[in-house]
């Protein structure tokens, strides 16, 4: 695997081979699709491989992803934070997935920071920050499914990956890609695509798994958020839309819900940057994504606390509303270059 330095991947096969028994997978909080696919196709693996492997979350995890977990249900380190902290004591081996901060672990933050372990990256975002013994970091791929695949590959542990796990990988593939929509367009993506499907994953399900799995309410959410809830600045190429705590207990939220909700603007022409803030847990959590080359995850770092990568990226405000949405229109100005730059 070109990707991977042999002497590296040799050395974390005999580590494994030899010192290894118990191993504990780990993805970020608000874990999407290509954090639980990844997982749980890794664990997979494992499992096969006669390791003793789980993953642990650190909060619960959208119910359109729980058909994935089938056989190896994760545990939720918010649900069983005791059993959780002994199966993570009791680890060989940590594997964080899908994350380049431990501050992306939410409670569990506090408990890996308290641990000595051997620990793997496996990530796709820009500029780790975190320590890891093996790092497989790679920002070029579609998802760090697609990483996990070539990391097994490189392994030589693909007789492993079972269909369950064929289909959490192809679940992390095309979540992170939007159905092949963005960030898809490398070849090499398509052939382990093709290997996926060869090894019993069904695209067709997860699709209707991850896009049309949607409850009445969510449906209806979304149609507010389009009619009465977006604000769309053509002047800076940017769409906002927000929602507070109300209005989202008259839509009977649930986790998950307004996943994807941030994309609609980006079908304006024009529109290359957009915004989506709601309330949740008592502050303000925010999605960007943009079209081309202006980068959110700069954006979110110098302003709302947050990361991830070039078109995709997250962060939080603890200011109300109504301030954090005048400081996000007042920003627009002084990015109006960089929001010029793409059409
Ligand atoms: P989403 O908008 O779907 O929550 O997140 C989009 C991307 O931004 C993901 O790649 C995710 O890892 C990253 N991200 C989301 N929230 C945060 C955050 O609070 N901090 C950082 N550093 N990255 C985030
Ligand atoms: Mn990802």
């Amino acid at each position: 695997m070109e990707r991977f330095d042999v002497n590296t991947c040799n050395k974390v096969g005999e580590w494994l081979r030899k010192e290894v028994k118990k191993i504990v997978i780990i993805p970020h909080v608000n874990p999407d699709g290509d954090a639980i696919g990844s997982s749980l196709g890794l664990n997979d693996v494992f499992i096969n491989a006669g390791f003793d492997s789980c993953v642990i979350v650190p909060n619960d995890y959208p119910n359109y992803l729980g058909w994935l977990g089938a056989k190896d249900v994760p545990f939720v380190y918010e649900q069983g934070i005791e059993r959780c902290n002994k199966l993570i004591d009791q680890a060989d081996a940590l594997f964080y997935l899908d994350f380049n901060d431990i501050k992306r672990l939410g409670k569990l933050e506090a408990h890996i920071r308290s641990v000595s372990k051997t620990v793997v990256l496996i990530d796709h975002h820009p500029t780790p920050e975190i320590k890891a013994d093996y790092m497989f970091s790679d920002t070029n791929v579609s998802s760090t499914a697609e990483l996990v695949y070539d990391f097994v590959d490189a392994l030589g542990m693909l007789e492993h990956l079972s269909k369950i796990g064929a289909n959490a990988l192809l679940t992390g593939i095309i979540a992170d890609t939007g159905s092949f929509s963005h960030n898809a367009s490398r070849p090499s993506m398509y052939k382990i695509v093709s290997e996926l499907i060869d090894k019993g994953a069904e695209k067709e399900k997860i699709n209707e798994a991850l896009f049309n799995n949607f409850s009445e309410k969510r449906m209806r959410l979304l149609g507010f958020c389009l009619s009465e809830k977006m604000e769309v600045y053509p002047e800076f190429k940017t769409a906002l839309i927000w929602l507070s705590a109300e209005e989202l207990k008259r839509f009977d939220f649930h986790s998950g819900d307004t996943e994807g909700f941030v994309n609609y603007p980006l079908s304006i022409k024009g529109i290359v940057f957009s915004a989506f803030f709601m309330e949740k847990n008592n502050q303000i959590k925010i999605s960007f994504r943009s079209k081309g080359s202006f980068a959110t995850n700069d954006f979110c770092g110098a302003h709302f606390h947050g990361g991830g990568h070039r078109n995709a990226s997250g962060g939080e405000s603890l200011l109300p509303m109504a301030e954090a949405l005048s400081l996000f229109r007042s920003l627009l100005p002084q990015y109006s270059e960089r929001l010029e730059e793409d059409c």
